[in-house]
């Protein structure tokens, strides 16, 4: 297999301690070419870890890495990077500030001038005057990831890239990632699930740092769900039936919604396997309760149940299964 040939990215057996902590314990990873690809888990799972070995800024205990088939130091000139704390000179307009970061690259100039313009269009800042020090947030992470692709990368890792901004922002810089499907790989670590679910088309969920699942997300949604998902409303308080059903044999977890202006409160959310069981004794309960049923809606799993089941599956004190728990629902 020639390097072009070869995935962008393929991580085998990664391992990397801090003192005592085990920040990546036997990360396997490939990423393919032109995918893009989420790279999740939860606060100190290991994401910003194992980017900076692909980046060659950390050095591994065990395992290999290869980007493009190569050492990843020998491969820096085909990757972009934005980090999670970019660093800006603020005094800066956008266009000089990708003039310099492209200086570093030694680009002739009229390759320059033409990537510089490229991308303060596609980033929405070329008829922005404003020095970088005005700039809002979402601002700054466009012209982070227009800095990153100067150099016109084979591979863009981006560290949380969405992880600060508004709701417009986010879709802004989603937007810029999904402009680049086909053209660049582009490999983003986030906690935001729902920002995989717009822009990825593989999805790596890492936890303590292991993989816990990988592959296309829609793949990874069916295989990991676990049992499917049913919403109930009532036109009334649902704390009965919640109790009642922590006692039928054919529900696996309850899960209560805290009122909010648009459910109205009154929600309970069940996973089960047994839909059918489920049509046939929810009204039944319902009514014994004397309640009326307003909603029942079997919802298609998520990411975020991929992540909840595979995340917090360590045994937790905290954690109560099978029996009534409450959470901030948003009525899904
Ligand atoms: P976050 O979402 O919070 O950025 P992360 O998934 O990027 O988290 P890492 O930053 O890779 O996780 O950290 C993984 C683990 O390694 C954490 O327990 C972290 O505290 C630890 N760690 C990371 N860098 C260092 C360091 N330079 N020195 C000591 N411990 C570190």
């Amino acid at each position: 297999m020639t390097a072009s040939e070869a995935p962008a990215v393929e991580i085998r057996g990664l391992a990397k301690h801090y003192g005592p902590v085990r920040a990546l314990d036997g990360v396997d990873l490939t990423v393919e070419h032109g995918s893009v690809f989420g790279f999740v888990g939860p606060n100190g799972a290991g994401k910003t870890t194992t980017l900076r070995v692909l980046l060659g800024l950390a050095r591994a205990d065990a395992g290999s890495v290869r980007v493009f088939g190569g050492e990843p130091g020998a491969m820096r000139r085909r990757i972009g990077f934005l980090p999670d704390v970019p660093g800006y000179y603020s005094w800066m307009r956008a266009d000089e500030f990708l003039r310099f970061a492209g200086s570093l690259f030694s680009l002739d100039s009229d390759t320059l001038e033409a990537r510089v313009r490229a991308l303060l269009d596609m980033s929405g800042l070329g008829g922005v005057n404003t020095r970088i020090g005005g700039y809002s947030r979402g601002m700054r992470q466009r012209l982070g990831i227009a800095q990153a692709l100067i150099n016109a990368p084979d591979l863009l890792l981006l560290d949380e890239p969405t992880s600060a901004l508004d709701p417009i922002g986010r879709k802004d810089v989603l937007d810029m990632i999904a402009e680049l499907r086909g053209r660049t790989t582009v490999l983003f670590s986030t906690h935001i699930l729902g920002d995989v679910e717009r822009v990825c088309d593989h999805v790596a969920v890492l936890d303590h740092g292991r993989i816990r699942a990988v592959g296309p997300l829609d793949e990874v949604v069916s295989r990991h769900a676990g049992a499917q998902r049913v919403v109930v409303q009532l036109d009334g308080d649902a704390g009965d039936l919640a109790e009642r059903l922590a006692g039928e044999t054919w529900v696996e977890t309850i899960t209560r919604a805290l009122p909010t202006a648009s459910n109205g409160g009154d929600l309970v959310e069940i996973a089960t396997d047994d839909i059918p069981r489920a049509r046939r004794r929810l009204p039944v309960l319902v009514a014994e309760l004397g309640a009326g049923l307003v909603r029942f809606e079997v919802r298609q799993p998520s990411l975020e149940d991929v992540f909840v089941s595979l995340v917090t599956a360590e045994p937790d004190p905290g954690r109560a299964e099978r029996r009534p728990a409450e959470s901030e629902g948003n009525g899904r």
